[in-house]
């Protein structure tokens, strides 16, 4: 283990962002670079419990073994610890620098005291790595000769194309945009993954013979059933990418945007002129509000306070979370507490306050007499409890009118989109995502997989992974009867 007395020597120290007022000039990640010592006695804190549940239980999903890494790094041994890395997570470099890491929440130092900073150390493990040279293609030594097509070239495509190459299948993702790696590249902005960490792990995966295609969409330009003539199997990887949308009075004014058609043109603006070409909805000088939280909400706060806007309001429908644990959500769950992420910090800093209203209802959206967005008219609600299930209930008398000229809706995803089915005779499940059971990952059609947000909705990064390595597995053993690929829980 780490150090048998480290969790009791060592606070938990993370490695911090830089300052949000800097990093607001700029699109750069916004970490700051880790110290080695300092993640070293961050390793020490690690107690090598008999039962982790960092690693289990509610911890991580791809069994990352934590450990054991956080015990190497504690005693310099970098190269060892980046080999147990990618024995679980083709893309330790994604994970560490976007995963909310429920495998802290999960920690058992956690009941008592701060858990390990074991997020930092996988990152510092997988840059450290990359730095070194250390990651370098391994070429599978044999070809099966067998073909596999994957749909989508997110997470969970890249990483069932790692998983299906590296046992000598021959395989071509297929990408509708014009970069690879799904919301990895146009979802999640540069200054939380940079781009050229997304660039660095396809150039591995080229040389180790992955092919890539972009401008192909399956089901438009290119016909679902050739993939099934040309190809062994077909894994599906398409992604939830249908937004939900908020029809109140005033929806069809201009200047209400999905948040994805924000943030998509903005990074793919930003990559292919640094903004020159002016093809992205720009937010300078605008009162900005942003309907939803979670990842997708923070970063149109993030993307919006970079392009300068006026102000900002981010609205959440649910109540403030409390700040430490409620007794309904025990450790090892998910800790479902306040939390301050980089937006809301940037957005603190440059006007004085977080911009998160809660309990906000949108009733309308207002008109300037131009056709634009001019305002939204809201009303407080209540949450109360009805037959066993918490309700919105509306406050008389709290009607409020906020002033905003750019309207962002964050508001989830519901499911994959559906225009491949024309092709594919797939079954959906009752919320409209392919059907296809964990663990099997096959579809109603022979031949056919799912994985990723597309099978199970909306999700994390390491989910993606986790099904992307999973759906390998059972199409290696569709392909060969058995597999030798690992099949994570
Ligand atoms: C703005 C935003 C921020 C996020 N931030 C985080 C975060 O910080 N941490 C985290 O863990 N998770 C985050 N997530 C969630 C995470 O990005 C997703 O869960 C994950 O990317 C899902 O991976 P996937 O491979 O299943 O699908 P995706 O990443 O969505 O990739 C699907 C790909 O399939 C392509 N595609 C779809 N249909 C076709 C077709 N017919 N033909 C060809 N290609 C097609 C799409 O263009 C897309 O590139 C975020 C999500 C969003 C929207
Ligand atoms: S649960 Fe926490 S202390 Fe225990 S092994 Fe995992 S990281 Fe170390």
């Amino acid at each position: 283990m780490g150090k048998p007395t480290g969790f009791k020597e060592f606070e938990r120290m993370v490695v911090g962002y830089r300052d949000p007022l800097e990093r607001l000039g700029d699109y750069q990640e916004i970490f700051r670079q880790p110290v080695e010592e300092k993640l070293a006695t961050q390793g020490a804190r690690c107690m090598d419990c008999g039962v982790p549940f960092c690693q289990s239980a509610t911890g991580c999903p791809i069994d990352n073994l934590i450990p054991e890494w956080n015990d190497l790094v504690y005693q310099g041994r970098w190269r060892e610890a980046l080999d147990r890395l990618h024995k679980t997570n083709n893309f330790p470099e994604f994970t560490g620098r976007t995963c909310p890491a429920p495998c802290e929440g999960a920690c058992v130092l956690g009941i008592t005291d701060p858990p390990v900073t074991i997020k930092n150390i996988e990152n510092a493990i997988i840059d450290r790595g990359f730095a070194e040279g250390w990651v370098t293609p391994n070429v599978p030594q044999k070809r099966t000769g067998k073909r596999v097509a994957i749909v989508g070239s997110g997470p969970a495509g890249l990483a069932a194309a790692a998983q299906l190459n590296s046992v000598g299948h021959e395989v071509t993702v297929y990408e509708r945009a014009d970069r690879i790696g799904g919301l990895l590249t146009y979802g999640i902005p540069n200054m939380k993954l940079g781009k050229d960490v997304v660039e660095r792990r396809l150039d591995v995966m080229r040389a180790e013979g992955v092919k890539f295609v972009t401008g192909a969409d399956v089901g438009r330009n290119v016909s679902p059933q050739s993939l099934l003539d040309d190809f062994d199997a077909l894994v599906l990887a398409t992604g939830a990418t249908k937004p939900r949308d908020l029809p109140i009075p005033g929806r069809e004014l201009s200047g209400i945007h999905f948040a994805m058609e924000f943030l998509t043109a903005n990074t793919k603006s930003l990559l292919d002129s640094n903004h020159e070409d002016g093809e992205y909805i720009s937010a300078a000088g605008k009162d900005v509000i942003v309907i939803g939280g979670g990842d997708t909400g923070t970063d149109c706060i993030g993307t919006s306070m970079r392009h300068g806007c006026a102000s900002l309001v981010n609205f959440e429908l649910l109540p403030q979370p409390p700040e430490n644990r409620a007794p309904d959500n025990p450790w090892p769950q998910w800790p479902r507490i306040y939390r301050v992420d980089y937006g809301h910090e940037e957005v603190a800093a440059k006007f004085g306050d977080d911009p998160r209203s809660y309990c906000v209802m949108s009733k309308e959206f207002l008109d300037d007499g131009n056709g634009k967005v001019a305002g939204i008219r809201t009303v407080q609600v209540d949450w109360v409890k009805d037959n066993g299930r918490f309700q919105p209930v509306e406050i008389e008398g709290s009607e409020r009118e906020w002033k905003a000229d750019l309207v962002l809706l964050a508001m989830g995803f519901l499911g994959p989109e559906q225009y491949i089915l024309d092709g594919l005779d797939v079954e959906l499940d009752g919320r409209g995502n392919y059907q296809a059971e964990h663990g099997r990952f096959a579809t109603s059609l022979e031949g056919v997989f799912a994985a990723g947000d597309c099978r199970r909705g909306q999700s994390l990064v390491v989910w993606a992974i986790n099904e992307g390595r999973g759906v390998a597995r059972a199409v290696d053993q569709y392909l060969m009867g058995v597999s030798s690929l690992p099949a994570p829980g």
